[in-house]
């Protein structure tokens, strides 16, 4: 458990840099500077990138924090669904996830 909880604070300290890392980049482009039309429509091609994997990482960090939170109410490692134990593989490979692999691959059938 120590072990765990050590990586999802390694992730969320991880995911927490990255989204400082590119915090510059999500800033508007300034449309005024003086560059090339086809640079400037390059850099909003390339935020537009950079911003959909922001809103992931922003998702994936806040996921992040609601493990730690279930560690600090001592259910971490419980599907937050149907409450059995999350495989420790499973646990080790997504370290913030909420769910089993059953109730996970269940949600992701419903959404299709
Ligand atoms: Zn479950």
């Amino acid at each position: 458990m120590d072990e765990l909880r050590g990586a999802v604070l390694k992730l969320e300290g991880d995911l927490n840099d990255l989204l400082s890392a590119t915090e510059d980049g999500a800033k508007p482009v300034d449309l005024r500077a003086n560059k090339g039309r086809l640079s400037r429509m390059d850099e909003m091609h390339n935020q537009s990138i950079l911003l959909a994997n922001r809103t992931l990482t922003e998702n994936r960090l806040r996921e992040t924090r609601r493990a730690r939170a279930r560690f600090d109410a001592g259910d971490y490692g419980y599907c937050t669904d149907c409450g059995e134990p999350v495989g420790y593989a499973r646990l080790r490979a997504y370290p913030d996830t909420p769910r089993c692999l059953a109730c996970q691959s269940r949600r992701e059938t419903d959404q299709d």
